[in-house]
């Protein structure tokens, strides 16, 4: 879940990392009363999660309390790079002297955490990235043992940032692991004239996985955002996740359902979602699962494949029944039953064939049945 720059800053100011004061305002009056408060002279800030804010004129500098309301007037309703700026936020400005960017982030390739810090912060990080890959440190940082002021040494060195970054690279790793992010980068992160270190910027990306963790974190969530079957399957208690292929699959079981995912690719299918439906699979649980899949528009065949276990296959068989009986299928869904119980499943299933009519098929083999929930995508 990605964050507004002034909630990235909330959190940084939650955390100690140092932050000029600020106003989050919707309406040009708004932004004229926050300036006065603000001290007069205030920067008028874009909220829109995308980066380029500067570039694209979202960021100006305002001389006065009228001034502010003029510029929080022209970028209020702006379009930048496809996101309508909804609200500005205004700051206290500050007399930069140096730019400098820092990040942590998830480096799923090298299965490790990575800082990553450079002398040359400002509006063109991606560009230093790209050209001059050498002034752009990148390190990896141990889960275990995390940003320490050592490590923060060590980081500050490598990318050029000044003895006085220290602190606030330790307080950053902070928010980073406390707040469960994916990402945390300050770009720019500035010595102002005065030798202060502040976090002008703030893009923050939160690990969605471990909202559970965090009540605080619901407050950042925009209704509407994200995938909308995402949303709903998470208000089901369903695991979910959306992919971008055409078969439906529901398993039950993280790993169940990612072998399923596999088998369905090696029979040329593409997985539409990730759906476990946990141990339980009653037929609300199906149901809901099903109501999920079936809503996709992308999805043109369903695959169940689940291995009964606590709950036998004769109950999820009479979970699938029932389930069928309260949506409406228009696609092809194929089920396959091992496990506990699995001939009685299957005979339940049989029985009820003849009501649940032709497009249901049930196949004894996870292989036998992804070949055949792949064939619709393959044809
Ligand atoms: P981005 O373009 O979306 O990354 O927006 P930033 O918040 O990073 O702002 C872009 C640039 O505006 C920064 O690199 C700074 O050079 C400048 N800027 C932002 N805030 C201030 C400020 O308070 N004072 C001054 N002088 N410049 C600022
Ligand atoms: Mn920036």
């Amino acid at each position: 879940m990605d964050l507004f720059e002034y909630q990235a800053r909330e959190l940084f100011a939650g955390h100690g990392v140092p932050v000029l004061d600020s106003a989050v305002v919707a309406d040009p009056a708004a932004a004229r009363a926050a300036a006065e408060r603000l001290g007069g002279r205030v920067v008028v800030k874009a909220q829109v999660k995308t980066g380029g804010r500067g570039k694209a004129g979202g960021v100006r500098l305002a001389s006065d309390p009228t001034d502010a309301e003029a510029k929080a007037r022209a970028i209020l309703g702006m379009d930048i790079k496809g996101h309508t700026v909804g609200t500005v936020m205004l700051t206290e400005t500050a007399d930069i002297q140096d730019e400098f960017y820092v990040a942590y982030l998830l480096d799923r390739a090298e299965r490790t955490f990575l800082a990553m810090a450079s002398a040359e912060g400002g509006m063109d990080i991606e560009e230093v990235a790209a050209t001059r890959p050498g002034a752009l440190a990148r390190i990896p940082v141990d889960a275990d043992e995390g940003v320490t002021e050592e490590k923060a040494r060590e980081i500050a060195a490598a990318g050029g940032l000044p003895d006085e970054a220290v602190p606030v690279l330790v307080a950053l790793w902070e928010v980073f692991t406390e707040e469960d992010a994916l990402l945390v980068e300050v770009n720019p992160l500035v010595r102002t004239e005065d030798g202060r270190i502040l976090a002008l910027d703030g893009k923050v990306s939160l690990d969605a996985n471990a909202r559970f963790r965090h009540p605080a974190h619901a407050a950042y969530e925009t209704p509407g955002e994200g995938d909308p079957l995402e949303a709903a399957a998470r208000a089901k208690g369903l695991n979910y996740v959306k992919l971008d292929g055409s078969v439906g699959v529901i398993g039950n079981g993280a790993g169940l359902v990612m072998s399923t995912l596999d088998v369905v690719a090696h029979h040329g299918g593409a997985p539409a979602n990730f759906l476990d439906i946990g141990g339980g699979a009653s037929a609300q649980v199906m149901a809901d699962g099903l109501g999920v899949i079936l809503s996709d528009p992308d999805v043109t065949s369903v695959l169940v494949n689940v291995f009964g276990g606590i709950t036998a296959c004769d109950a999820v068989a009479d979970g699938i029944v029932r389930a069928l009986g309260l949506v409406d299928l228009t696609k092809p869904l194929v089920v396959r039953l091992d496990g506990n119980n699995a001939e009685r499943g299957r005979a339940i299933l049989d029985a009820a064939a003849p009501s649940l009519g032709p497009l249901v098929q049930q196949l004894d083999t996870m292989d036998g049945a992804a070949a055949r929930a792949a064939a619709p995508a393959r044809s």
